[in-house]
């Protein structure tokens, strides 16, 4: 068993029979959650029975979609017919954020260096999984799948807890200019822009052009406080993928033969609320 990386309050790691998966303390009270470890063996089809097994619900109960890096949202609502999400890949719908307040269906998303970002609104009980690479956080799928929450659930931002899972981190993540122009024609702020883009300054000298290094686990945290959601309530594990590939993978450092990570959420059952 390789050691486990040190990961920040209140994040903590569970042991499973089949690995190790990081959790957060402060969605315990509103969701079973976890993110997986590579030792699950993801994208491999008998890794999602086990992690269905994991959050105790039937295979078809683990809603997935088919993640294009856009900025679509598919909503699994509890007691409704037909959810989408579950069955055959190509059944699926193209999305890359679920929503849902049915604590029957766990929504998961899948990454690979990817941000994965779990929610939960503490109010009404109702969750998202949100798969956030450089073109859906430049696409602001998390802010999407905040007004979808509020569409379908009345989430209040202010009342929304958010987890950012093992991610690549900036130290890893060397980015052409081709992609600032890309933030730039989805009308996010210059500041923004100059601060999620990490220039190296270059080195006495070097007459290279300094490269670019993209926080795109940072400019989801932006995103996230921009749409209302304090600042305190938003946890970052900090892990990045490509520095701990005895427990996570990574697409930039292991190649196409790299494995997947999961981020996967339940919510709770909620007893009514009595009468006031
Ligand atoms: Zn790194």
């Amino acid at each position: 068993m390789s050691t486990l990386p040190p990961v920040p309050e209140p994040f903590y790691w569970t042991s499973h029979p089949w690995g190790a998966a990081l959790r957060c303390a402060a969605l315990d009270p509103l969701a079973d959650h976890l993110f997986t470890s590579r030792q699950l063996g993801l994208p491999a089809e008998p890794a999602w029975t086990t992690l269905a097994a994991t959050l105790e619900v039937t295979p078809d109960h683990l809603r997935r979609v088919r993640q294009v890096h856009g900025h679509a949202v598919v909503t699994v609502r509890a007691g409704s017919a037909g959810m989408p999400g579950g069955g055959a890949l190509d059944s699926r719908p193209e999305a890359d954020a679920l929503i849902g307040d049915d604590p029957g269906s766990a929504l998961a998303v899948m990454t690979a260096d990817c941000v994965p970002l779990l929610l939960a609104d503490q109010r009404t009980g109702a969750v998202a999984a949100v798969h956030a690479g450089w073109r859906g956080t430049a696409a602001k799928i998390v802010g999407e799948a905040l007004t979808a929450m509020q569409r379908a659930f009345g989430t209040d931002p202010a009342n929304l807890i958010a987890v950012i899972g093992p991610a690549i981190r900036p130290c890893c993540y060397e980015v052409g200019t081709e992609l600032v122009d890309a933030f730039a024609a989805q009308q996010h702020e210059r500041y923004l822009i100059d601060r999620w883009f990490i220039a190296k300054p270059p080195r006495r000298g070097e007459r290279e052009i300094p490269k670019l290094r993209l926080d795109v686990a940072g400019a989801n945290r932006d995103q996230l406080i921009l749409a209302g959601v304090p600042e305190g309530r938003i946890f970052d594990c900090g892990l990045c993928t490509a520095m701990q590939l005895d427990v996570l993978t990574s697409f930039r450092a292991e190649g196409a033969a790299a494995g997947r990570l999961a981020a996967v959420i339940r919510p709770r059952a909620r007893h009514q609320a009595p009468p006031a």
